[in-house]
């Protein structure tokens, strides 16, 4: 997903003449504005600095701790309205520090006790697509924030299908649970905003997200535990 957008910009297509004719209608006519690039988006000097990050290193690996600005800024907020307004005019205030990537649940346990120890908040990210400020951490009182990346925790760890359940790790998105499933003659069956939104399939949707395919498959509070 787009840092600063919703969808794919590979599948973007210009608006038809319609569209802008209604939008026109309705707003005033339509004009291309300014696009803020990822690298002027304006990210806090961080807190969790050296050594504490050699420490990071050491538990997870070198490639699994980043500290780049485009990593910091991808990891900034989700995508509601005021998210993506705020990363257009090159607010990245609510950056963590730096982002960790664990590989299993046993790195999971060790950057927590970590955190714990050093005092750091640790904002767990699954696709990034959060509308109700759930991943902007709450800063005051803590050493520094980190965000965690659940990317590398997308297994599909049992499925049954007879029973039509199945396991997943915390971090697949929802496309690429698709791809799993289908092997297996399974889906989650959220059409179409689930297969083309990257939610994770540790974050369902707190609201009944309700799509065409609902009929055959249920809700998403229906069918994730
Ligand atoms: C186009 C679009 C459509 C949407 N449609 C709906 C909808 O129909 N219904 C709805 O309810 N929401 C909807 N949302 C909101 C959002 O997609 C969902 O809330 C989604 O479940 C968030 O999943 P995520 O993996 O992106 O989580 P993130 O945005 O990465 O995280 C959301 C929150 O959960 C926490 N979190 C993430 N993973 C874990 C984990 N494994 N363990 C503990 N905490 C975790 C994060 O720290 C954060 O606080 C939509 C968003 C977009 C952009």
């Amino acid at each position: 997903m787009h840092w600063a957008r919703w969808g794919d910009p590979t599948e973007a297509s210009a608006l038809s003449a319609a569209t802008l004719g209604l939008v026109g209608a309705a707003f005033g006519p339509a004009e291309p504005c300014g696009t803020t690039q990822l690298a002027d988006v304006r990210v806090p000097v961080p807190r969790v600095q050296e050594p504490l990050l050699s420490e990071l290193r050491d538990l997870l690996g070198d490639e699994h701790v980043l500290t780049d600005h485009a990593a910091r800024v991808r990891h900034t907020r989700g995508k509601s309205t005021t998210d993506l307004l705020k990363m257009r005019a090159g607010d990245g205030c609510d950056a963590p520090d730096a982002v960790v990537a664990p590989a299993d649940h046993d790195q999971v346990s060790a950057v927590l006790e970590w955190c714990s120890r050093q005092r750091v908040a640790l904002v767990p990210f699954g696709g990034g697509t959060s509308v109700v400020d759930g991943l902007t951490a709450r800063r005051e009182d803590y050493a520094g924030v980190l965000a965690l990346d659940l990317c590398r925790l997308n297994s599909l760890v049992h499925v049954d299908v007879v029973s039509g359940t199945a396991t997943l790790e915390a971090g697949l998105l929802g496309p690429e649970a698709e791809a799993l499933l289908s092997r297996h003659g399974l889906t989650l069956g959220h059409f179409p905003s689930r297969s083309s939104t990257p939610a994770s399939a540790g974050s369902p949707p707190p609201a009944p997200a309700a799509k065409p395919q609902q009929a055959t498959a249920g809700s998403t509070t229906s069918w994730s535990r």
